[in-house]
């Protein structure tokens, strides 16, 4: 079984590579939370039906694949990080990442997609009319981005802990105060045409089922007490669909595919 193996040479990994080769999944807890199950509430029969049925056709089409780079931070002020891109400087502009990301040394940049045949998929069930297949396939394809976004992610950290690095949370350009027109910015800095993954004028990301993220690297020596600092734990925005629950590292359902 070929997994996610970021190939690290003798030092962090700051040359983009990409990776093609392997086993596609889901997050299936997402999935049925998209398609309706909640705490105490199932899904209905009949899209638990329509979910064995379309989960091994949206399985065959998968093409997961993940492109990065981690940058050096020079700089994080109040509202924004400042990354050394050669002899320029990048600039994100968030006061809640900026928060986050203090005392952080490096930022792995990363855009990770599932391909264009789910999104035509997609695309041919909707224009035949059939909806609540298109409903659950669309849901199935968030699930399956989501595990190939976490499961980079949990791989390069898991290699790091050998490197004394240790990671914070993850961030995605449209979301929190992370204006989504940085996405330009993020996607200058990474070579994501390798893994065939655009943006359009709207700064939205064909295919449409990818992730474009990134998370803080700090020496575990200098790191902040509260490195799984959420920023959400002291928002007051109620109704905010991107807030993660205390603790965790992922970024929630709605931010996990390119729909804004
Ligand atoms: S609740 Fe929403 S707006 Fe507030 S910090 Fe979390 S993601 Fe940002």
């Amino acid at each position: 079984m070929n997994m996610i193996s970021p190939r690290f040479g003798e030092n962090m990994p700051r040359r983009q590579q990409s990776l093609s080769h392997y086993r596609p999944d889901f997050d299936m807890d997402m999935v049925q939370r998209l398609l309706g199950r909640r705490r105490r509430r199932h899904m209905t029969r009949t899209t638990g039906k329509r979910l064995t049925t379309y989960r091994r056709p949206v399985l065959d089409r998968l093409r997961p694949r993940v492109t990065w780079k981690v940058y050096d931070i020079t700089a994080c002020t109040g509202d924004s990080i400042a990354l050394q891109n050669g002899g320029n400087t990048a600039r994100l502009g968030s006061r809640k990442m900026a928060a986050s990301l203090k005392g952080a040394d490096k930022l792995v940049c990363f855009v990770a997609t599932i391909g264009a045949g789910i999104d035509k998929m997609i695309e041919a069930f909707g224009a035949k009319g059939s909806i609540a297949d298109a409903y659950v396939i669309d849901a199935l394809a968030s699930g399956a981005i989501e595990n190939t976004a976490q499961r980079f992610q949990d791989d390069f950290i898991h290699r790091l802990s050998r490197r004394s690095y240790v990671a914070g949370l993850r961030f995605s350009p449209g979301y929190c105060d992370w204006s989504i027109g940085e996405q330009n910015t993020l996607f200058s800095l990474l070579d994501c045409e390798n893994i065939g993954v655009s943006l359009s004028d709207t700064a939205l990301m064909n295919p449409r089922k990818s992730i474009s993220a990134v998370f803080g690297l700090y020496d575990p020596k200098r790191a902040p007490r509260n490195l799984d600092y959420n920023p959400c734990s002291r928002c007051g925005k109620g109704d905010c669909i991107a807030r993660r629950s205390s603790g965790t590292a992922a970024t929630p359902a709605k931010q996990h595919h390119n729909e804004q």
